[in-house]
């Protein structure tokens, strides 16, 4: 058995990165971007009006009010995609709508609520005095061409996206979705929707994992329950170690008779770089590669096999993404945390701010079988092997579920 950090040494010293592919932009949310996005402008692009008016020479409305309106001559029209190819002269003023490009000539825009309106006659009624650039978005005032924008790493959120499509990119590079293969394993499971009979138990540890590789960002190839024979096992893991880029099981790698996972990754001729890590839940992890995918096998029990995907794959799929690491959290405890004197020690538990702070309890429910604890659950806690529980008031490390708000 080794401790929770040299596992993770371990893994980090096994981890590839997966290669780079071209997207369209409508196909690119939530997938880690691959290249550095640069303005390839600047933003705005031109000198444009941020309001409906009038493109006018702030000279000329010098002295102008509602009692004692300046007229000028209206000579033409700029509306948003249509310029105006008009030059301003003394006098005048062009119609200008949002988003239309400022006249040459004209230094300042008045909205058109200060005026007579917008009329088919060729004079217009300016009701105020109006300043320099006043109401005009300067070329590049938010953003210079060549600026850095978004760097290489982050996942593409709606911000993302809607900086990358500003700036004109159809296609961006972006990190390959990683191919997933997931088996459960015990002659004990059986689906969702079928009738219980003796014995069984419904399978609900794939569906938790199918649901945290779509969330991490990687893509479900395989994906099936497998009776505990050796025969099913090394058929199904013969055909994801070919095809994925990481395979992860649910059961079948603890002590029992029937737990042949471990065996079979083995006479696969995976390589196996642990099994049995000093925690809880969770202690007969066993973690190898075969020549092109790494393989999870976690525990069956329904709170370590999900506690385990997210201490474990989640980061590491996060990784092979090229994913920009995320920071750990802490939070000061409401309640006591019951360490473990040789194991790092998981629960799930509630994290919310009370008086401006971060503060959290763990589950009240703590066997390794009892699901419902991550039903109230937004994160989950983490202490490191000690004597004694870690008591209210003191501060524990937290693994937020990025799915779920801090209440
Ligand atoms: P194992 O790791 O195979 O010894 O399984 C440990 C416990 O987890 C047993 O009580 C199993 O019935 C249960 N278990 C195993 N696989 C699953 C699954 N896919 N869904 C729900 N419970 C499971
Ligand atoms: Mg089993």
């Amino acid at each position: 058995m080794i401790s929770f950090q040299e596992a993770k040494t371990i893994i980090n010293k096994n981890i590839f990165q997966l290669r780079p592919e071209k997207v369209d932009l409508v196909q690119a949310g939530g997938r880690v971007l691959a290249q550095d996005i640069m303005a390839s402008f600047p933003s705005p692009i031109f000198d444009n009006s941020a309001m409906d008016g009038f493109a006018v020479r702030f000279e000329d409305t010098q002295g102008a009010s509602v009692k004692n309106p300046v007229t000028l001559k209206m000579v033409s029209i700029s509306s948003a995609g249509t310029p105006s190819n008009m030059f301003l002269n003394p006098g005048e003023c062009i119609q200008c709508m949002t988003g239309a490009q400022i006249p040459e000539g004209a230094n300042s825009i008045v909205m058109v609520e200060d005026s007579s309106g917008f009329s088919d006659s060729d004079t217009v009624q300016i009701m105020i005095e109006t300043s320099k650039g006043k109401h005009i978005r300067k070329m590049g005032e938010e953003i210079q061409n060549g600026e850095s924008l978004i760097e290489n790493g982050r996942t593409l959120s709606p911000s993302e996206i809607g900086a990358i499509a500003t700036f004109g990119y159809g296609e961006i590079v972006v990190s390959k979705k990683p191919k997933v293969a997931i088996f459960g394993t015990g002659d004990e499971l059986i689906e969702p929707g079928e009738d219980l009979g003796e014995g069984q138990i419904y399978n609900s540890n794939l569906y938790v994992f199918k649901e945290l590789v779509d969330k991490v960002g990687g893509e479900v190839l395989m994906q099936d329950v497998i009776k505990d024979d050796k025969n099913s096992l090394r058929d199904f893991l013969s055909r994801a170690l070919e095809t994925c880029d990481i395979i992860i099981s649910s059961g079948g790698v603890s002590m029992g008779r029937y737990d042949y996972v471990r065996d079979v990754f083995i006479e696969l001729g995976v390589i196996e770089h642990f099994w049995k890590v000093a925690q809880k839940p969770g202690k007969p992890l066993f973690f190898g590669s075969g020549d092109s995918a790494l393989i999870f096998g976690l525990p069956g029990n329904p709170v370590s096999s999900y506690i385990g995907f997210i201490e474990w794959v989640y980061p590491v799929i996060e990784t092979m993404m090229g994913k920009q690491e995320t920071k750990k959290v802490k939070a000061i405890l409401k309640a006591p945390f019951p360490r473990e004197k040789m194991k790092h020690r998981f629960l799930f538990g509630e994290v919310w701010i009370e008086d401006g702070q971060l503060v959290c309890q763990p589950s009240k429910k703590v066997g390794s079988h009892m699901l419902s604890s991550s039903l109230q659950a937004n994160c989950i806690l983490g202490a490191m092997e000690a004597d004694s529980p870690l008591q209210p008031g003191e501060s524990i490390e937290i693994n937020l579920l990025p799915w779920k708000a801090i209440k």
